[in-house]
């Protein structure tokens, strides 16, 4: 067996694959791509700090206690993570890059045929797959007329490094969910000037997000997955958390917001009705999509463009779990998918015609 991803959704899976008796190397392997532990935590800025994430579910069976809340979130979770594979001897390859994943042309049908797992570091044939791919490696870039005209700079989230690099710079900040208005209140006090764009307007969200609302939340996106729909960003079901940053960012004006611009200018931004906006910098804070192009030749993907999911299997190929994707894609989602993904591949393995090789 193989579990692609090292994040929280694949050391969530691979915990429960060796607490179900699973060997490391022996009967599973996990394959990562990134050089260090930490998934796509140790991507993100050094000023998304510890205290500014929105809860973070520690892994099964290990909790993350005492973390400063003043570090960077990269460097707590990476340390965790790297902590959390040497206490569970994990054994987590690294790096390898899965390019493909393909049904093997041998005997056997359904179930009982095998799959290649086409790495940098070689091919591994298997019964069943733990995809736990997250979003990082794919950001999403929206399509604008004009994008290739603008004469600034343009980056995503992904390539975000902290306020500091936009002292004196016109910075328009495109998106509406959590990043988008974290780099707007970081980057207002360094730039020269900054503009808020969105395609709907902001949902704030009043109170704490309990338990009910996280339920209400994922039940969405779970809807959407079902019907073979891609999935929604978690924030366009949970709304924006109104905390004292984002309320005094509403209170100042950086939080005002326009809608999204028609068309990207030389110089900026422009709307239909005659309005511009100069700008040297245009940040997209557009969010990400599922990281699955190496599922492609398993033919997976429904005319909607989703791959519909019943818990985490795929139910185009039963072999293929998906864990940290649509309704799981948070830590706490990412935890339960791991040990529901192996429930069921324990399940698949046990039928008589899938004796394990
Ligand atoms: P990842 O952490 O992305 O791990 C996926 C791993 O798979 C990576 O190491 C990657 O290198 C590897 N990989 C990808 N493709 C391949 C391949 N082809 N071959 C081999 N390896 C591959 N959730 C919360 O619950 N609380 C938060 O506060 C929170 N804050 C967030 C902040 C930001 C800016 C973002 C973008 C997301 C945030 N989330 C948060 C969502 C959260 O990051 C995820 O739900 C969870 O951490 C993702 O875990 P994962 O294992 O699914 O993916």
């Amino acid at each position: 067996m193989v579990v692609i991803g090292a994040g929280q959704a694949g050391l969530s899976a691979a915990y429960h694959l060796r607490r179900s008796g699973f060997e490391p190397e022996r009967d599973f392997v996990v394959l990562d791509r990134s050089p260090a532990p930490g998934g796509a935590w140790q991507f993100r800025w050094p000023s998304l700090t510890y205290g500014k994430v929105h809860g973070m579910h520690s892994l099964p069976g290990m909790e993350l206690t005492g973390a400063d809340p003043a570090r960077p979130s990269s460097e707590v979770v990476g340390e965790y993570f790297a902590d959390y594979e040497r206490t569970f001897g994990l054994r987590v390859r690294r790096p390898v890059r899965v390019r493909a994943v393909r049904d093997a042309e041998e005997d056997g049908e359904g179930t009982g045929r095998r799959m290649l797992v086409e790495s940098d570091a070689g091919v591994w044939s298997m019964r069943a797959l733990i995809n736990a791919t997250g979003t990082w490696d794919r950001p999403f870039w929206p399509r604008y007329p004009g994008r290739e005209t603008f004469r600034g700079r343009q980056l995503h989230t992904a390539g975000y490094k902290g306020p500091e690099e936009f002292a004196g710079l016109r910075v328009v900040v495109v998106g509406g969910g959590a990043s988008g208005t974290q780099h707007l209140l970081e980057i207002a006090p360094y730039a020269a000037a900054t503009t808020w764009v969105t395609r709907r307007p902001p949902v704030f969200r009043e109170g704490p997000f309990d338990e009910d609302a996280g339920r209400a939340a994922v039940a969405l996106v779970e809807e959407r997955v079902r019907q073979g729909l891609p999935p929604r960003s978690v924030v366009s079901v949970t709304g924006l958390p109104l905390n004292e940053a984002i309320r005094q960012g509403l209170r100042d004006g950086t939080l005002d917001r326009l809608p999204m611009f028609d068309r990207i200018t030389p110089e900026g931004v422009a709307w239909r009705d005659g309005r511009r906006v100069d700008a040297d910098v245009i940040l997209w804070a557009t969010g990400f999509r599922a990281a699955l192009g190496h599922l492609a030749p398993l033919r997976l993907r429904e005319p909607g463009g989703g791959i519909r999911v019943e818990g985490t299997r795929a139910v185009a190929d039963p072999r293929v779990h998906l864990v940290g994707y649509g309704p799981s894609a948070s830590t706490i989602g990412a935890n339960r998918a791991g040990r529901a993904a192996v429930r069921d591949v324990r399940r698949l393995l046990r039928e008589p015609s899938l004796s394990w090789a």
